[in-house]
C-alpha cells in the first residue's frame, strides 16, 4: 500500500512538471532556444574580465586579482577573482533571474562561468569550497542559498577526476544583517557586517586552503568577513571568487 501511494506520488509530482512546463515553458534567457534557461552560445557570448585589480586597494592591477604586495600585509584576504563585467547585460540578467525570480536551474551555466574562470587563472587548487553563507531567514526566504548552489558546481566540475569538498556548515552567518544593496555608504556597510559570521569548528579550517565562492560583491565587505573568521581560525590562504563586481558609488 505505502509503495503504491509513493509510485503515485512520483506520479503527481512528474505531472506537475509536466503542467509547468507547459504552462512555463523554459526558454533561453538570451536567444528564446527551447528547454534551455542560458544555452551555451549565449553563456559563452558574456564577456570574461581580463584585467584584475588588488580587491583591497582596488587600484594595483594584479594576475587573477591577487592582493598586492603593499596591502598583503594587512589583508587576511590572498585574492579576489571576478569572472565578468557586472555592466554585461546579459550576465546581469542571468543572475537576478537566479536570486530573485528563484531560478535554481541556472546555477548550471553559472557555475559553469565560474569554474571556466578559476580554471585557467593561476589560482592554487583548494582544499576546501566554502559558500558564502546567508542568515538561515534570509535562506528560508529564498529556497536556496545561491552561493551554495554556485559552490556546489564548482566542487563537482573544477577538477575532471574528483570532487573537492564542499563544507557549507563551518562558516556560519550568525547575524541578520541589513541587505548591503540597501547601504550606499561604504564604511557602514563595513560595520554592517562586523560579527557577522562565525566558524563553529576551527578544525576543519586549520591549515587548509580555502576557495570561498559568492554570486556578487560589491565592496568586497562580506568577503573580507569571511576571511577574517577564516583566517583566524588557521586557514593556510584564501582566495575568492565571484561573477561580477558590482560597482557602487561611494
Ligand atoms: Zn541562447
Ligand atoms: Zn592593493
Amino acid at each position: 500500500m505505502k509503495a503504491s501511494k509513493k509510485g503515485l506520488g512520483r506520479i503527481s509530482r512528474k505531472l506537475h512538471e509536466v503542467f509547468l512546463d507547459c504552462l512555463f515553458p523554459i526558454n533561453c534567457l538570451g536567444c528564446q532556444k527551447e528547454n534551455h534557461w542560458l544555452c551555451s552560445n549565449c553563456r559563452q557570448k558574456i564577456k570574461t574580465s581580463t584585467e584584475q585589480v588588488c580587491p583591497k586597494c582596488e587600484k594595483n592591477l594584479t594576475p587573477d586579482g591577487k592582493v598586492c604586495h603593499h596591502c598583503r600585509p594587512d589583508s587576511p584576504l590572498d585574492g579576489l577573482l571576478v569572472c565578468a563585467s557586472y555592466q554585461d547585460r546579459q550576465l546581469r540578467q542571468t543572475i537576478h533571474n537566479f536570486k530573485y525570480r528563484f531560478v535554481s536551474d541556472l546555477a548550471i551555466p553559472l557555475g559553469k562561468i565560474l569554474t571556466e574562470k578559476i580554471g585557467s587563472s593561476s589560482i592554487p587548487l583548494p582544499d576546501l569550497i566554502l559558500p558564502v553563507p546567508l542568515h538561515p531567514r534570509r535562506e528560508r526566504w529564498r529556497g536556496f542559498n545561491q552561493s551554495h548552489l554556485l559552490a556546489k558546481q564548482v566542487s563537482q566540475n573544477l577538477t575532471p577526476n574528483f570532487e573537492i569538498s564542499l563544507d557549507s556548515k563551518t562558516l556560519q552567518r550568525i547575524r541578520f544583517t541589513d541587505s548591503q544593496m540597501k547601504i550606499k555608504n561604504y564604511q557602514k556597510r563595513y560595520l554592517n557586517l562586523k560579527n557577522a559570521f562565525k566558524i563553529i569548528d576551527p578544525e576543519k579550517i586549520r591549515q587548509k586552503r580555502i576557495l570561498l565562492i559568492d554570486d556578487i560583491a560589491t565592496t568586497g565587505a562580506t568577503i573580507f568577513e569571511c576571511a577574517e573568521v577564516l583566517r583566524e581560525a588557521g586557514a593556510s590562504e584564501i582566495f575568492a571568487v565571484v561573477l561580477a563586481r558590482q560597482e557602487i558609488n561611494r
